[in-house]
């Protein structure tokens, strides 16, 4: 844990153009919606707050008041707040709707972009981490990027507002007010990078925490196993210490810029004073104009108050999109495409270019659905091979047989036939051919484990999230697979109440629902119950009687039948052949 402190990335200061690159990408599709909502919306401030200015003409022009002269005072008024209230009322309510419906691009594409992410990233980056890292950032842009942000541009609706309406009453002010401006900028500025340096500090402080407390409630059957319990508490106090710290000293700086701020308001407040005094006494300007004037230096250092806070708080969601939007550009696994309509620009390839690209391999005959070519595989950053030197092709509907002690790499077989690590020497060819999309190539497989991922829902929803089937499919492939479950059963967090058989079967009935061209089956270590262990013989010999299998035994049972049999001995073909003459030799060795 000590590691994962100190190991914190170098805090990076300045938000790279691809960040706001990626935010307008975000919004581009509602832009022109976006537009008119801002224009509506800063007509609606302005209207609501001219208001004051148009009392304040009305009593400056006018000695005497007469009721008929109020009268029409309360109209105009009444209108002119009716209309700005519905103009503000619309920008709201379309404004948030907007900027939420853009940044859920981002959340969509990033989460798709991470699901095609190397395995090398998913080996070596805990699941607490990338969740952490996700629900918060994620959390920050669609919290603030929401009506937040409709509020923050309403903050500066209001300021461009007051600089119009204080200039209007005399042109001087403009004279103060852009000095203050630039005193505000400088303020900024110079609490700036200290204030987004200790916020981006704090965000990444967050992550190890949370995955201390992931990691502790996974592993608490092995914590008190080992009695470490102490230990992890400890740990978790740690870095608890370190989140609090740091966003203590957020608070404190906070206070100290807000106190810089109330400095300067102050400062220009007493300077309008004394314009006012000087104007007045000049008869420059009338009372009701002062009041406006005074009144509004006064409601400016409020909304800039107030505008500097969501400022702040904006910095921590840009800082979320400057992260997510490092993730858009990470490198995809290799021979990943994005789909041509993939709107976001990186740098990553776009299938629509690639998809004339399938290098037909000569010499291999498309009467083989698979042929694997001295292959060779390590993975990644290890030195040592895992396997050496594979070679092997199946026929359409042929069964082939794989056999060998624990950790000849079997396993490891399967990885590389899907391609789910890069390939260093050798090639996997699907009907004599390269697919040059990863995706195109793991299409033509189903696997079938005990390890697949099952989430809480109906077994309906874990057959087929999407509900392309209808029921009538569903009942029929689990018949098929004979998974006495019906379409209903609940399903617990990770297929808790599922036994090991049933895991395989629903892998299956999902396999033939994917109706993939070859099927493997990677036999569970541990012993699966008669009944079930009956039923998956029986789908592997009737219902994928015509289909291309590579069965991963442990038991030589469950590849007797096979055509063939490659025997692995540490990561090296033994011997590879028909299945009587490979088998007995096997038998013959242990
Ligand atoms: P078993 O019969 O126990 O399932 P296996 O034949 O399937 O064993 P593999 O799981 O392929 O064996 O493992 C072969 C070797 O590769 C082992 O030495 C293992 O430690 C190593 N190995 C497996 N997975 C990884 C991984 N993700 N990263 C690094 N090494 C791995
Ligand atoms: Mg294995």
């Amino acid at each position: 844990m000590k590691n994962t402190i100190t190991k914190l990335k170098p805090v990076q200061i300045k938000f790279s153009k691809n960040m706001f690159n990626t935010l307008f990408q975000c919004y581009r599709p509602y832009i022109i919606k976006i537009i008119l909502t801002v224009v509506i919306g800063f007509l609606g401030r302005l209207l609501l707050l001219s208001n004051a200015q148009l009392i304040a003409r009305f009593l400056d022009q006018r000695q005497n008041l007469t009721s008929m002269d109020l009268k029409s005072l309360i109209w105009q008024l009444a209108i002119l707040l009716s209309v700005a209230f519905v103009l503000t009322i619309l920008y709201r309510t379309v404004f948030s709707r907007l900027s939420s419906l853009a940044v859920s691009r981002l959340y969509d594409e990033t989460t798709y972009r991470v699901s095609r992410f190397p395995m090398q990233f998913f080996d070596t980056t805990p699941v607490g981490q990338i969740s952490t890292r996700f629900s918060s950032d994620y959390g920050n842009i669609f919290r603030l990027f929401g009506g937040p942000l409709a509020e923050f541009l309403s903050l500066i609706f209001d300021l461009i507002s007051i600089l119009i309406i204080i200039a209007f009453a005399h042109p001087i002010f403009l004279i103060s007010l852009s000095i203050s401006a630039i005193c505000f900028r400088f303020i900024l500025k110079l609490n700036q990078n200290e204030l987004r340096r200790k916020r981006q500090e704090l965000s990444i402080l967050r992550g190890p925490s949370v995955a201390h407390f992931s990691e502790t409630v996974q592993g608490s059957v092995s914590i008190r196993q080992h009695r470490k319990n102490k230990l992890f508490q400890h740990r978790f106090e740690k870095l608890d210490q370190m989140f609090l710290d740091c966003k203590l000293s957020v608070g404190s700086h906070l206070m100290k810029f807000s106190v810089q701020l109330y400095v300067i308001s102050a400062i220009l407040f007493f300077v309008h004073g004394l314009i006012c005094f000087y104007l007045l006494k000049n008869q420059l300007i009338g009372p009701g104009q002062i009041t406006v004037i005074l009144g509004f230096t006064l409601l400016a250092t409020n909304t800039l108050q107030m505008f500097f806070e969501w400022y702040s708080q904006f910095d921590e969601a840009l800082i979320g999109v400057d992260r997510m939007d490092q993730y858009l550009r990470k490198p995809l696994e290799t021979d990943s495409y994005l789909p041509a309509h993939s709107d976001f620009d990186t740098a990553h390839l776009k299938k629509a270019k690639t998809a004339s690209q399938k290098i037909s391999s000569s010499g291999i005959k498309a009467e083989y659905i698979l042929s694997v070519q001295n292959l060779s595989f390590s993975y990644p950053e290890q030195i040592e091979n895992i396997l050496t030197d594979i070679q092997f092709s199946l026929k359409h509907g042929e069964k082939l047989g794989i056999i060998g002690r624990t950790g000849a790499g079997k396993s490891t077989l399967i990885s590389a036939l899907l391609r789910l690590y890069p390939i260093p020497k050798g090639s996997i060819l699907i009907d004599g051919q390269y697919k040059t999309d990863v995706e195109d190539h793991r299409q033509q497989f189903s696997v079938i484990t005990q390890e697949q991922f099952f989430f809480k829902g109906s077994l309906r929803d874990n057959l087929d999230l999407y509900h392309a089937f209808d029921d009538k499919n569903l009942i029929r492939i689990l018949e098929q697979t004979g998974l006495e479950l019906n379409l209903d059963f609940q399903i617990d967090e990770k297929g808790q109440n599922l036994s090991m058989g049933e895991k395989q079967l629903i892998s299956l009935a999902r396999g033939l629902l994917k109706n993939a061209d070859i099927f493997i089956f990677d036999e569970a270590t541990s012993n699966v119950d008669p009944q079930s262990e009956k039923l998956i013989q029986r789908a592997l010999t009737n219902v994928l009687s015509e289909k291309t299998q590579i069965r991963i035994a442990h038991r030589l049972q469950t590849v007797e039948d096979c055509d063939q049999i490659l025997w692995l001995d540490n990561g090296r073909i033994k011997k590879y052949g028909p299945t009587k003459e490979v088998l007995e030799a096997f038998k013959g060795s242990s």
